[in-house]
């Protein structure tokens, strides 16, 4: 090795160091940690967490207090983790993007984010598309971001060098995903992918609905020249048949192969009761709903209003409140937003047609103050909230991606990424609040109680709400892709 290149290696570490040479302490009074929320000091060296300690123990000690950012009762919340959200880029770029969607989840509280194999072009099926993501991600994303990989009909032998390029894991779909190049698995292809992922204890993410009622229902529903602009049709083409006989396959699938399988956006309430018989004779399946499915019902959706179409379909009141019932009891371990946006014209806001429009919903940044009105109308105190949110929005979904100890968790080890939150700010969502790239989303004009104040990622301020709610995000994006080893 050359003096120069021993120079240069030396001049990056001492700049490494005098970043991160004076140890950093945040404090509030209400912190959310493995003992609850409650008054608390995070002493911060470089990227992480070196300790946390009482409210007034370190403060004292430090002797000085240019070091200690002290955020008084607002609420400090692990960053949040949403392992569902479609990126697309590259190749869609002008649907989305690294830079605008880690944007709006730095605005959101969200500092890592996992995204999904399709939407982008090429879609993320092989190592070469992976390097392709992360060439387009590079200097781009404002918070922290891994990949799941794809599992299509064809592509087995592609699954384990993926597995060995550091994605967190899988994710397939059952019916048309709506992408031609990202096509769906039946049984045989699934059996060909778990074989590949028995052993690696990589999960496969699985999009649960098969085809045959949602065609059939779809069918009938065009027999009987349906009127395709009531949100009513749309529900009906996605029966809940669907999603259930989906899900058995998938539980009989990761019983056999004992391959951990993961259902996304379970919409469903008539699909808990084989998911609970399925864990409790302990099949590694884990399950995961969207802020969409506990937020909205059909009941409220009106004609045409196709910025809420989505697949599996947000469904009734009584479904919703099954939901909540399953979050509350352990049975759903996560919420994830599954952003999904595309440009406004491909909604056919005009004519309404539920059958034609795009489906996804946009929503990365909202989640958290959405989930915490939700809870506070439930009747859940500040701390019991706040609680759920970290377990549900924080811990459960870095634990399907691999990142226990590092991600959505505030302890000794971790990143230190958190939220700073007023769980009491009310205010009405408007385009000004959505930082994503086309600002059309169902929860427009939505009235919130909660607001993100400040977001933090590895010890770096990456959002402040600035005065009047006008954010200023820091300098630069220095996020960084999550690589699992
Ligand atoms: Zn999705």
């Amino acid at each position: 090795m050359g003096s120069e290149v021993w120079a240069n290696l030396l001049a990056t570490s001492l700049r490494g160091e005098s970043n991160h040479s004076m140890a950093q302490v945040f404090r509030s009074t209400r912190v959310l940690t493995a003992a609850g929320l409650a008054p608390a000091s995070l002493v911060v060296e470089g990227d992480r967490i070196a300790r946390v300690a009482g409210w007034d123990e370190v403060a004292a000690g430090a002797g000085s207090s240019s070091n200690l950012t002290d955020f008084g009762d607002a609420v400090v919340l692990p960053g949040l983790v949403d392992s569902h959200v479609h990126i697309n880029e590259p190749g869609r770029t002008e649907w989305e993007g690294f830079e605008t969607a880690t944007r709006a989840a730095a605005a959101g509280g969200v500092t890592t984010l996992v995204d999904m194999p399709l939407n982008c072009v090429p879609e993320t099926i092989d190592v070469e598309a992976l390097e392709a993501k992360r060439a387009a991600a590079k200097g781009k994303a404002w918070v922290d971001w891994a990949g799941w990989g794809g599992v299509v009909r064809g592509n087995a032998k592609a699954l384990k060098p993926l597995a060995g390029a550091g994605i967190p894991g899988f994710k397939c779909f059952m019916i048309h995903s709506g992408i031609d190049g990202f096509a769906w698995v039946e049984e045989a292809d699934l059996r060909l992918a778990l074989a590949e992922l028995r052993g690696t204890g990589l999960p496969l993410l699985a999009h649960a609905e098969v085809a045959g009622p949602v065609e059939e229902a779809t069918a009938e529903l065009d027999r009987a020249s349906a009127n395709w602009r009531s949100y009513g049709t749309y529900l009906l083409s996605r029966p809940d048949d669907a999603e259930l006989d989906a899900i058995a396959l998938l539980i009989r699938m990761a019983e056999e192969f004992q391959t951990p399988i993961h259902i996304v956006h379970l919409s469903s309430a008539e699909a808990l009761p084989l998911l609970a018989k399925a864990k409790q004779r302990g099949v590694p399946i884990s399950v995961e709903t969207c802020v969409q499915y506990l937020w909205f019902a059909a009941e409220e959706i009106l004609d045409g209003a196709t910025e809420f179409k989505c697949a599996p379909p947000i469904r009734s009141r009584a479904n919703r409140e099954q939901l909540w019932g399953a979050l509350e009891s352990g049975l759903i371990d996560l919420v994830a937003t599954d952003h999904s946006p595309c440009p406004p014209e491909l909604k056919l806001r005009e004519e309404g047609l539920w059958n034609r429009a795009w489906g996804g919903i946009a929503s990365l940044g909202l989640a958290l103050p959405v989930m915490n009105t939700a809870l506070r109308q439930r009747g859940f105190a500040v701390d019991a909230t706040m609680a759920r949110l970290g377990a549900w929005m924080g811990a459960g979904p870095a634990k399907l991606a691999g990142l226990v100890g590092r991600k959505g968790e505030l302890t000794v080890g971790a990143d230190a990424d958190f939220v700073v939150f007023d769980p009491e700010a009310v205010w009405k969502v408007s385009e000004a609040d959505l930082h994503f790239r086309h600002k059309l989303s169902p929860y427009l004009g939505a009235e919130l109680r909660g607001r993100v104040r400040e977001t933090w990622l590895r010890g770096e301020r990456i959002y402040y709400a600035g005065e009047w709610g006008a954010g200023v995000w820091g300098e630069a994006p220095h996020g960084r892709e999550l690589v699992c080893r």
